[in-house]
């Protein structure tokens, strides 16, 4: 049975989620881990499971998801996967870390891309990679048709969307890749964000002021 454990790091308040399940194989997605704190919180929390961390998963590499990638990768030997269209966000994060006060930020290269529909196995796990670019133009989210679990990054919020006005983002896109991919999963399914609480794809479908029913824009 797939596991999912959140924890809620730096500055920017988001999400990492830990998913694991009965084999304890374990994956790392957006770690933002930064401050020693954190990441003692995060290797305490694999050592009480006794986990194997296994693989490092990125939903698009704004720099809130990312201050942990170099930390996950070395402490777990692990490699990273990302979407290639996300490559460029990567390494533009080196550029500004400093500006936001992330002076001991270590830049991560990607070690496998991750394609639409592609599966990605873990344990008895599998979980589906949805391509749903406008945050960020290699953005991913990752699915989990069995138990009904999506980890969405930054895509759709309780209540909102993703911003669009970083570089790379495109307002008109993220909408059509939430009605095509995002809203195409089962109104039960529980959407895990990137920040804040999580919601559902029901829930959203009417009442988010952006693709709602009752859209406002
Ligand atoms: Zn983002
Ligand atoms: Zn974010």
């Amino acid at each position: 049975m797939l596991e999912i454990k959140s924890f809620t790091f730096n500055p920017f308040q988001e999400n990492t989620y830990v998913l694991y399940d009965e084999t304890k194989e374990a994956v790392i997605i957006d770690p933002g881990c930064y401050e020693k704190e954190e990441k003692d919180m995060l290797h305490n929390f694999i050592l009480s499971k006794d986990l194997k961390v296994v693989m490092l998963l990125n939903t698009h590499c704004h720099i809130d998801h990312v201050l942990g990638n170099a930390f996950v990768k070395r402490k777990y030997n692990v490699d990273l996967y990302v979407h290639a269209d996300d490559e460029v966000v990567l390494k533009s994060v080196e550029s500004y870390a400093s500006n936001y006060g992330f002076q001991q930020y270590e830049p991560t290269s990607i070690d496998e891309y991750l394609k639409e529909g592609q599966d990605v196995k873990f344990g008895n796990t599998t979980l589906q990679v949805l391509w749903v670019p406008g945050h960020a133009p290699g953005h991913v989210v990752f699915y989990h048709k069995e138990s009904g679990n999506c980890i969405g990054g930054d895509t759709l919020f309780e209540g909102s969307i993703g911003r669009t006005d970083l570089p790379g983002g495109d307002h008109h896109t993220l909408l059509h890749a939430i009605k095509t991919q995002m809203f195409a999963l089962p109104d039960e399914t529980v959407v895990y964000p990137g920040h804040g609480p999580e919601t559902t794809i029901g829930q959203e479908k009417i009442h988010n002021p952006f693709v709602g029913e009752r859209a406002r824009f």
